[in-house]
């Protein structure tokens, strides 16, 4: 049939690309069947990051501790879409786990930025491969993770559409965990509508995820973001009615001329449209990085530990000689070996703000910030967090109760709006990548002080989106349109001012629960 000839043409595409690329790491053999009962994204392509489990290709995390690992089942995500009619192409690389900015942290290598593949650019991470593949036209749209913001940076290096819902609507289960009070499954593809195809089908309840979003609260939260649209203009493309707040602490001095002037276009031009715009303060914002990174290696220390070279994954015996009795020689050189260098640097930083004598100093600390950021968000918006307020008051359980509270609340801002990067994509350096360094037994010692500040640079790229991933806020970053990018600048005038071309994200940011305002937002700007 005509769609066995398009899923096979898409492949040969996947393969061609990819020598450039990078992003796939497998494809899927296996065509969709033709015979779903909801053909929403039937004939649609999909890839998945390689740290979501398929029963049909291997799920590696870019790790060589799951190498030669496949899934003896789908995750909930993957099979919502098969279900949908949705051909899964293939799995996309990522950063190790998902630790990192730049997907260079990966056994299977760096994800080449396609938008000019002979700069050698870096595609963000975690989620390069996923971001890459969306832009280099390989896929209509990718599955993808976000903990501390591995959706939005590739997406805006890229110049895609990058989805981070509100934590607990879209399943985790068959994801593997890496931080599971801030991991989020999204979406990325070219244009929001193409996001939110996708969205809505993963958009349910899963009784398999202890932290799935019940059907009731789904439903509260639905009336209360219809009573909030009846103020707006019913002009999908009149924004009157609506605040945005621009948060002065995401305007660094670091922030490149490429991604400030983009983003002062994208503030007129709301205005424009009759949007009102306010500057806001959000406090906190300087101490977010250091808080998740505290919190993020502590989970991801706990998580890791599964992988002891016993149950599945690899398995690296001891040199001969060694007391084979003892399962920690088993597991001290699977670990050593199975790990990259910066896996092994989050398992040590987290355990040791774990341990009796630093708890309070970091991963105390580290959550009473994140506390002042939620506050801080929530100052800010027009409504409660409808996700912290359900948890205090149990029995709030009624739309109306839950809009009146809305009602006692002070802040004026719908969405938020900020750069999501401080530069465009950084270049790929030989050394950049990390495994590289690593195979001569990824000593630390043995790094010079560049690579040092190159290492230190990949987490400063996350300053704008970790924020919204502590306060589990919904987030969409949009590639700024050419034509407001451009504007008031010949090409000469640019090139002074340090504005290089390259893609530049935005970032719209919504109270909890508010995602499908978020997309309403994003879909104007894009
Ligand atoms: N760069 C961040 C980290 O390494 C975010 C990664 C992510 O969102 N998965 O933790």
């Amino acid at each position: 049939s005509s769609v066995r000839r398009y899923s096979s043409d898409a492949r040969a595409i996947i393969r061609e690309r990819n020598q450039n690329v990078n992003a796939f790491v497998s494809i899927n053999e296996n065509l969709p069947s033709s015979s779903t009962e909801d053909p929403t994204l039937h004939g649609k392509t999909v890839a998945v990051k390689d740290n979501i489990s398929t029963s049909s290709m291997p799920t590696t995390c870019s790790s060589a501790m799951l190498e030669n690992f496949t899934s003896p089942f789908d995750a909930t995500v993957v099979k919502l879409l098969q279900d949908a009619g949705a051909d899964i192409v293939g799995k996309t690389n990522c950063d190790e786990f998902g630790m990192g900015s730049l997907n260079v942290y990966s056994v299977h290598g760096p994800v080449i930025n396609p938008f000019r593949i002979d700069e050698r650019r870096s595609a963000g991470g975690s989620s390069g491969g996923s971001a890459a593949a969306v832009a280099a036209g390989m896929c209509d749209s990718a599955l993808a993770t976000d903990t501390g913001g591995s959706i939005r940076l590739p997406a805006s290096y890229c110049g895609v559409v990058g989805l981070k819902p509100s934590y607990g609507l879209i399943s985790r289960w068959g994801v593997v965990s890496y931080a599971d009070s801030l991991d989020c499954v999204g979406v990325m593809a070219k244009t929001v509508p193409e996001v939110k195809r996708v969205f809505d089908i993963l958009n349910v309840h899963d009784e398999q995820d202890p932290t799935s979003v019940s059907t009731q609260m789904r439903r509260n939260t639905r009336h209360i973001v219809d009573q909030i649209s009846h103020s707006w203009s019913k002009d999908p493309k009149s924004l009157s009615g609506l605040t945005v707040g621009v948060p002065q602490e995401y305007f660094p001095r670091e922030l490149s001329p490429s991604i400030s002037h983009s983003v002062r276009q994208v503030i007129q031009h709301l205005q424009h449209l009759g949007a009102k715009v306010v500057p806001v303060s959000l406090p906190s914002t300087s101490y977010a990085l250091s808080a998740y990174y505290v919190l993020a290696s502590a989970e991801a220390s706990s998580n890791l530990a599964r992988y002891d070279g016993i149950q599945y994954g690899l398995r690296v015996p001891p040199p001969p000689g060694s007391d084979l009795t003892k399962t920690s020689n088993l597991y001290a050189h699977t670990r050593s070996k199975g790990f990259g260098s910066e896996v092994k640097k989050r398992i040590l930083l987290g355990t040791y703000a774990l341990t009796a004598d630093a708890f309070d100093n970091y991963f105390l600390q580290a959550q009473k910030v994140r506390q002042l950021i939620r506050q801080d968000f929530d100052r800010v918006f027009r409504y409660p967090n409808l996700l912290i307020r359900l948890h205090q008051n149990h029995h709030v359980d009624s739309g109306s109760e839950l809009l009146s509270l809305s009602e006692s609340h002070h802040g004026q801002i719908d969405v938020l709006i900020h750069p999501s990067a401080i530069q465009t994509a950084p270049p790929l350096n030989a050394n950049a990548n990390a495994e590289s360094s690593s195979e001569s037994n990824g000593e630390e010692q043995d790094k010079d002080k560049d690579q040092k500040d190159r290492d230190l640079d990949s987490y400063v790229q996350d300053v704008l989106t970790v924020p919204a991933s502590l306060a589990g806020l919904p987030a969409m970053s949009v590639p700024v349109p050419v034509s407001l990018s451009h504007k008031n600048h010949t090409e000469q005038r640019e090139r002074d001012k340090g504005i290089d071309g390259w893609p530049v994200g935005v970032s719209v940011v919504g109270q909890w629960g508010c995602d499908e305002v978020v997309m309403r937002i994003g879909q104007v700007i894009s």
